[in-house]
């Protein structure tokens, strides 16, 4: 198995993505290697902050490392919330960005948006980037409770439900993050 390192502490996200990576991958998050300190995510884009995550990542350790970063960009917005998706209106406080969202959203024809996951895998080789993007759009008002963030009000685009009314295995297979992850199997 060989050792990947992925730039979260979150343990959630890393059984996420060693059930998507299989067998082959031995994945390990920042608590496994006793990393604590903050690593400061000031980049202007999804790929500049992927990039600082698995750098960091990889010259601490020497481990290959994934630096992953996902947000939701809505067209009508001029790709708000972006790189801004954790902290639009409060830090992680998922309401209050869904609310603020949805309040710009007023009277807005183009309700379209994406999910969108920048991957960074950084080793002796340097960095290689790999994207994921869901297309769909967003309801005026939240619908089911599974799920996280965004997923209440984004409806993925052939689908009649949100994210957050779909079990997630069903979500899994078909996210930003799923087709992230399939597009770096395919070229490692
Ligand atoms: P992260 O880079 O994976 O931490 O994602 C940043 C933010 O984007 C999250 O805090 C959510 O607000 C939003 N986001 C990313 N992926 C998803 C998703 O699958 N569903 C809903 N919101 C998401």
């Amino acid at each position: 198995m060989k050792p990947l390192l992925i730039a979260t502490h979150n343990l959630h996200k890393k059984e996420e993505i060693q059930q998507i990576l299989g067998s082959d991958f031995c994945v390990k998050s920042l608590s496994d290697m006793d990393l604590h300190e903050e690593i400061v995510e000031d980049g202007d884009s999804f790929e500049a902050n992927a990039l600082i995550k698995a750098k960091y990542c990889f010259e601490k350790t020497g481990i290959p490392s994934v630096g992953d970063d996902s947000g939701l960009v809505v067209n009508a917005l001029d790709g708000r919330p972006g790189i801004y998706s954790a902290r639009y209106a409060g830090n992680h406080d998922f309401e209050k960005n869904i609310a603020k969202v949805l309040e710009e959203m007023k009277g807005k024809e183009n309700r379209s948006a994406y999910f969108i996951t920048v991957l960074c895998l950084y080793d002796e080789q340097g960095a290689r980037f790999f994207e994921g993007r869901v297309e769909g759009h967003l309801l005026t008002e939240n619908k089911g409770h599974q799920g996280f963030g965004y997923d209440p009000i984004f409806v993925p685009n052939g689908y009649d439900k949100t994210f957050a009314e779909m079990p997630s295995e069903d979500k899994n297979k078909i996210s930003h993050r799923k087709k992230a992850f399939d597009l770096f199997l395919k070229n490692l």
